[in-house]
Parts: structure tokens; sequence; C-alpha cells
């Protein structure tokens, strides 16, 4: 096959419009798996990392490639640090427990270490109780460490129980302090991957060789900053705040993501939300008048709608997705 992206002919390789992260169930098969490659890492990463899709992928347990989900707490906001009477600082790992859908906590190993007046060295280790397994391993360890030898099976019993018999504390509805460090990603070669995909989706290969889609091509695939003066300059708008204009009629279907593509004199664009935490309009061609059928078969326009919670997908012309708009108001009035 053509790969639309390298235009050479190599075997093809499962490409995810909308990246797989994000429920994006729409696949096309023209791309290789070279440039698949380059394009998760150099567009999909940036997007599906960006803050507030983070948090949406989390909220809505979407399955990535390796079929994990997100933990709200552990990968959003990370460690935490117990707040309590004694101000120890002990660091903890916040988890969503599946089963329960409630945080666990998790104390993070802490080891200290004290030197006597006369110069004897303590350790004090500080532990989940749910490591206690883990008591013989640190005891070995630490006597390595020193160059002693490795204690015998009973003589390892007796030190655990002895460590065992030592204080525990328990702390009732501990008070968890996160601190939350928000790496904002660019997540703009992602939008304009998925927007040159879907001209190409809906114009066919005719689009491969538009001067916009060459210019589209160059941006994604370039390993330089997305605002390089030397990269051709993209027309349109990416918004990571208010939804842009031309995609608000849709401000009330949240939590899916929508493509649509749309022409008006010479310039053919194409629009695009992720959730609706980003949303943009691309500037796909000015050559709208190479494509004939875009007129006839769908005067209006096309559009896709992809739900990634319930994995349906639906595609329609512009024209009837309005018309549906307007439908689902009266029934919502009604
Ligand atoms: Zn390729």
């Amino acid at each position: 096959m053509l790969c639309i992206f390298c235009l050479k002919d190599r075997p093809p390789s499962e490409e995810h419009v909308f990246p797989e992260a994000i429920g994006g169930i729409l696949t096309i098969d023209r791309v290789c798996l070279t440039c698949n490659n380059l394009l998760n890492e150099r567009a999909d990463r940036g997007l599906i990392q960006y803050p507030t899709v983070k948090v949406l992928r989390a909220q809505k347990g979407i399955p990535d490639k390796r079929g994990n989900t997100l933990d709200p707490f552990s990968d959003i906001f990370g460690t935490g640090t117990i707040i309590d009477d004694e101000r120890t600082g002990q660091r903890v790992v916040a988890r969503l427990d599946p089963l329960t859908n409630k945080r666990t906590l998790k104390l993070i190993p802490h080891r200290t270490e004290k030197v006597g007046p006369d110069g004897s060295k303590e350790f004090e280790y500080k532990i989940d109780a749910g490591d206690e397994d883990k008591i013989p391993l640190i005891i070995q360890r630490e006597r390595k460490r020193l160059g002693r030898p490795e204690l015998s099976p009973s003589a390892l019993d007796d030190a655990v129980s002895k460590v065992l018999a030592r204080s525990r504390r328990v702390i009732e509805n501990p008070l968890v302090y996160h601190q939350m460090a928000l790496r904002f990603t660019d997540p703009r070669r992602g939008i304009l991957k998925i927007a040159y995909e879907l001209a190409w989706y809906w114009l066919g290969d005719d689009y491969l060789d538009d001067e916009g889609a060459q210019q589209l091509r160059q941006v994604i695939l370039s390993n330089e900053p997305i605002d390089d003066p030397r990269l051709p300059k993209i027309r349109g708008i990416t918004s990571a705040g208010e939804v842009v204009p031309g995609l608000v009629l849709w401000n009330h279907v949240p939590n899916v993501h929508l493509g649509l593509m749309k022409h008006f004199k010479n310039q053919v664009g194409v629009g695009i939300r992720v959730f609706q935490a980003l949303s943009a309009v691309v500037g796909v061609s000015e050559e709208s008048a190479r494509y004939g059928r875009l007129g006839e078969r769908n005067f209006l326009g096309s559009f896709m709608k992809l739900d990634p919670v319930s994995r349906t997908f639906t595609e329609s012309s512009l024209s009837d997705a309005v018309l549906d708009l307007c439908s689902d108001s009266r029934t919502r009035r009604a």
C-alpha cells in the first residue's frame, strides 16, 4: 500500500486517527509501521499527555494500547505526604482501588540512619503494614551493606519477630497533601495529525498531492518545535479552553470526540474536538475545486462522532448531524 505520510509503498499497520488512549476507535490501514511509530512519538503523545485530556482519560477509565487505564491519584497527582500531628512528612502513594472505587494509601518505605554519641549506627525503617513480608529482605540487605554474614533462617525469624514487636502506628482517616505539578505538553501536532488523516479519509488519495497536505505532512513529521519558523504555517486555530466556533453547536454533547469537514469557497477546513478539552479548526486545503465530489456527495460537509466509553462510531453528512441536533433539542424540551 501507499503510505499517506512517507508516500512509499510499504506494508500497512493499524493507525488510530484519534489516538487509542483516548478511545479513538476509528482506524485506517494506510500508514506504514515506521510512520505509525513516528506519529505516536511526535504527534499522539503530546495530545494524550495533555493534562485536561489525561484527567478525562482517567475519569472515563479508557484503556491505552496495553489495556491499562490511568489512575487519577498516582498518575495525575503523583505521591502525597501524610499530614499528621507528628509532622513526620511520610510519603505515600495513593491509588484508586478498581473494585471498591475508593482511594487506598500505601507508605513509601523510608530509611533513616542515626549515629549515636559512641559512633554506633542505627537504621530506622518506616514501612507500610502491607509490606511486612519484606522485613527479612531488608534485614539481610542491611547486614550485607555492613559486611556481615547472612542470618540463618532461625536467627532471621527471631530478628523479624523483634521488629514486629516494635511500635506500629495506625492513622485513622489520614489527611494527605498532594502537590500537583502539571507539565503542559503541546497537543497541536496531535491535532494536526488527526486533521490530516480526516482530510485524507474524506477526500481520498487525490488529497495526497494537495499543497495543504504536503505542508501538513511536513509539520506533523518534523522533529522541530511546532513554532519553528522554517516550518510551513498552517491556517486555523487550536483551543485548550473554550470550544472553537463551528463546534460549539455540540457543547451539550460532552465526552465524545468529533470530526467534521466543511468547505467554503476554495478553502477546506477540518474541525476536531477531543472530549471537550481541546478543539480546533484546521485549514487542510485551499484547492477545494480539486474535489468536485466534495460538493456532490455531502453537500453540507462530513461529520463523525466517536464515543470513547461506549466505543461507538457514527458518521453522517454535516447537514444531517445538525438536523439531529435540532431533533435532540426538541426532545429535551419535551
Ligand atoms: Zn510511511
